[in-house]
């Protein structure tokens, strides 16, 4: 879909994938206006097509646009290009469990113009990719190595909008954590938890209380937001708040913190069983999967979204029909 300052949206269509041509001095390129979401079709066993809190997905777009200056995409016109695209390519919803059909919608500046200002022109997308199970053989735990030279967000910055600044930021630390032997990195602001390179983050404590940063710059994740719910569901204690580094620390020490993961679209929920640091190194207690709290609500997560259970908060969203 297009957009202008003078025409709106205008020229929805459904096209087959092929490259794009972009003016060289397209404002994008040289400014990094843009934004974009992530989420799944999923196939349910008598093979309809469902997505997961799209609102939500939606909505997040709507904000990050508002933060980069972009125009905001109506929700209905969000929703409708995702049907739109899924109808076209239902063969490319696999089948079985844990895999999907992931959904990419970006949204970026397309005017040919290199004065720094916010464009007058605008390019939507969605495109699609079928993914196959997360982990092959199982969910692996993964070990994070904290950056403490680098900062993915400031406070009034972009943390909390999906932009690629973000990521393009958080790029070299996050090979400093695979050199360091680490598959993420984990980002501190102030001395307090923020979240890793594409995932939020949650501590389990001994009571089952479930502790995750507030702050104004990270991504509010939508895997969170329904883990915490479903965690609230079952009686649970649930607290958003600032985390500083030291307490996850010291928990596990004192074996008040039982459990930590990160979570997000992709993998859902991975354990972490290492955090490492220029001067420290903890290694994190890795419950069996079925003493982890953790491992329940994914399962419980997963079994929503895959329609083997009942949808209880209304957050299928069906994509092949209606
Ligand atoms: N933080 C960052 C930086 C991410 O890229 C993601 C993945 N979108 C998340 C958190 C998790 O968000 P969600 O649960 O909505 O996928």
């Amino acid at each position: 879909i297009h957009w202008s300052e003078r025409g709106g949206w205008h020229r929805a269509a459904v096209e087959p994938y092929a490259k794009i041509s972009l003016d060289p001095a397209a404002a994008v390129l040289h400014y990094a206006q843009e934004i974009f979401e992530g989420l799944k079709a999923y196939r349910h066993a008598d093979g309809s097509i469902w997505s997961f809190r799209p609102d939500q997905n939606g909505l997040r777009l709507q904000r990050s646009a508002r933060r980069l200056a972009l125009p905001e995409l109506p929700l209905e016109v969000f929703l409708d290009s995702l049907k739109n695209l899924v109808r076209q390519d239902a063969a490319w919803v696999p089948e079985g469990g844990e895999t999907s059909l992931y959904l990419r919608p970006f949204m970026f500046a397309s005017e040919a113009f290199l004065g720094v200002r916010a464009a007058r022109k605008v390019y939507y997308f969605v495109i699609a990719s079928p993914a196959g199970a997360y982990f092959k053989g199982g969910v692996q735990p993964v070990s994070i190595w904290l950056s403490t030279d680098y900062a993915r967000a400031g406070h009034g910055g972009t943390g909390a909008a999906k932009t690629g600044g973000n990521y393009a930021a958080s790029l070299l630390p996050q090979r400093e954590a695979y050199a360091q032997g680490c598959d993420q990195v984990l980002f501190l602001q102030d001395g307090n938890l923020e979240e890793l390179g594409g995932m939020n983050l949650v501590l389990v404590k001994k009571d089952g209380t479930l502790v995750t940063p507030a702050s104004d710059s990270i991504l509010e994740g939508i895997t969170r937001d329904s883990l915490l719910q479903l965690a609230k569901d079952r009686g649970l204690t649930v607290e958003q708040r600032p985390v500083a580094i030291a307490e996850w620390r010291d928990g596990v020490a004192s074996g008040d913190i039982v459990e930590a993961f990160a979570c997000g679209t992709a993998a859902v929920v991975n354990p972490i069983a290492q955090l490492k640091a220029k001067d420290f190194t903890i290694e994190l207690p890795v419950l069996p999967e079925g003493e982890s709290l953790a491992m329940s609500l994914r399962k419980e997560l997963t079994d929503i979204q895959y329609g083997r259970v009942e949808d209880r908060h209304g957050w299928l969203y069906r994509l092949d029909a209606g």
